[in-house]
């Protein structure tokens, strides 16, 4: 299946088609609420594509993010589970996959406080995925952590030396980021640390039903474990423009374009062609394609998850395991890190 897509990829961070034995992945999200359409099609549909190649595959839930940009973390343990169902449903192997959150892991933690001290205030407040959510945020006064998360998230990806990080496009200032604590880490205390490449996907930023980047948090979203028809009305109201002939132009339609593009990616196709099978259908035709696809697309995903969804001891099983892992590779690296910078022993 080839969709040649929007076309975002970027020049300073070229994809590899296949991960190389060696690779090391890490990624993860938030525990704020049901992974959705721009999870799977931006990183999760990556994550286990590279996992199916064998790499050694990390998953974060960082449950401290939650409060960047909120005053308290509701329904934390709640998210925590649904997320590790929604991998289980994409097709995370709990074999292969180390799943934790991590605030369980101290030592992951405390690799916090040599990263801030080598960034500046000046460069954690130029950020622009962390203006943007600012600008988005309801909170009327915009805490440390806000400016803070992208040094904690390094140290996230950095405690187990990954080297590759399949995200969306929001994300490529917070890897930037990592590459340069990781490179003046090295600098200043010797090399312990890889500078990790970002991977992107064919959809990196996929929009939500408002047009705006498709968020957990903006209630925009079409969640992947959704019924179908649920997934049917919420794309009935999803935005879209008034000219009848459907065209894919990411630049100049964006909202119908990235009905296009959905209806594309589930279907293994290319955009072009979509658009030009709907011709002037008009935005209910385009609608109709697309619910259809996705629909299609997902029904398997969905039922693994409800399966799987029955045996909720085994889930927490398996973030227990995975906190043991983390905790482990952490305070290894941890202790490279203490020894690099002299500390008493
Ligand atoms: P929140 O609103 O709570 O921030 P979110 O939907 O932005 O939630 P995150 O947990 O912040 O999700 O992001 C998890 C991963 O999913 C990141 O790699 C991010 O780049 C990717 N991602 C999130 N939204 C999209 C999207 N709309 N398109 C492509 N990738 C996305
Ligand atoms: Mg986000």
């Amino acid at each position: 299946a080839t969709t040649t897509a929007t076309a975002t990829t970027t020049a300073t961070t070229p994809a590899p088609t296949h991960a190389r034995g060696t690779d090391r992945v890490l990624t993860g999200d938030r525990p704020t609420g049901p992974l959705h359409l721009g999870h799977y099609f931006g990183t999760l549909h990556n994550r286990v594509r590279l996992q199916n190649e064998g790499v050694d595959l990390f998953l974060v839930i960082p449950d401290y993010q939650v409060l960047t940009d909120r005053d308290v973390a509701e329904r934390l343990s709640d998210h925590v589970e649904g997320l590790v169902l929604d991998y289980l449903g994409a097709g995370v192997d709990p074999s292969r996959a180390t799943v934790f959150t991590h605030s369980a892991v101290p030592a992951l933690n405390q690799l916090l406080l040599p990263f801030l001290s080598l960034v500046s205030v000046a460069e954690l407040g130029r950020n622009p995925t962390v203006k943007d959510e600012i600008a988005h945020s309801r909170q009327s006064a915009v805490s440390g952590l806000m400016y803070t998360y992208p040094a904690h998230q390094a140290a996230d990806i950095l405690f187990c030396k990954a080297n590759l990080v399949p995200v969306g496009k929001d994300q490529e200032p917070h890897l930037e980021l990592t590459r340069t604590i990781a490179r003046r880490f090295n600098e200043r205390y010797g090399p312990v640390f890889p500078e990790p490449r970002t991977l992107l996907s064919e959809a990196p930023l996929l929009l939500g039903t408002d047009g705006t980047k498709m968020s957990k948090s903006r209630n925009n979203s079409l969640a992947l474990k959704a019924s179908s028809d649920e997934t049917a009305r919420l794309i009935r109201g999803a935005k879209t423009d008034a000219t009848r002939l459907i065209a894919y132009d990411p630049e100049h339609r964006p909202e119908v374009s990235n009905l296009v593009l959905l209806t594309a990616l589930c279907e293994g196709r290319d955009p072009h062609e979509v658009a030009a099978d709907i011709g002037d259908g008009g935005a209910s035709a385009l609608k109709a394609a697309a619910t259809e696809a996705v629909n299609t697309y997902f029904a398997p995903l969905r039922a693994r998850r409800a399966e799987y969804a029955q045996d909720m001891g085994y889930v927490r099983e398996l973030l227990r395991a995975g906190n043991a892992k983390a905790n482990e590779v952490a305070e290894a690296t941890l202790a490279e890190v203490r020894e690099a910078m002299g500390m008493f022993r």
